[in-house]
């Protein structure tokens, strides 16, 4: 499967990876969108929410854990910080392997846009 974040998990094409375990990358986004712009996704390629599977669960804990230890690694914890996953056209997804942004470094409005 041509993913672009398939080959980012594989090395295959530079990315700033930030973190990496047998079941999680997390890299810079290439096009950040607050001070710290980082994509938390599984190693695996899988899909949106709504097609997981029960086996396939406990990836989900391990991209918040590691969503969590990386907020703290980047300082951003105590401020704050926003965990964003998008599905689907009406939500702007581009890519489509499952990820999370994890965005700090500035205030965000709330509702999102
Ligand atoms: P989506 O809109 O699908 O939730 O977000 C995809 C994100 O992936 C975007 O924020 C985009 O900037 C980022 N992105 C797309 N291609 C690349 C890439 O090749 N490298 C990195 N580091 N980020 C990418
Ligand atoms: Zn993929």
């Amino acid at each position: 499967m041509d993913c672009i974040f398939c080959r980012i998990v594989a090395r295959e094409i530079p990315a700033g990876i930030v973190y990496q375990d047998e079941y999680v990358t997390a890299f810079r986004d290439i096009n950040p969108e607050a001070p710290v712009h980082i994509l938390v996704i599984p190693n695996a390629h899988l899909g949106a929410l709504h097609v997981l599977q029960a086996s396939e669960e406990s990836v989900l804990g391990k991209l918040c854990l590691a969503a969590g230890a990386i907020a703290q690694q980047e300082g951003i914890s105590g401020e704050g910080y926003r965990l964003v996953a998008n599905f689907g056209p009406d939500a702007g997804q581009v890519v489509p392997h499952l990820h999370m942004h994890l965005l700090g470094g500035r205030s965000f409005s709330w509702p999102p846009g």
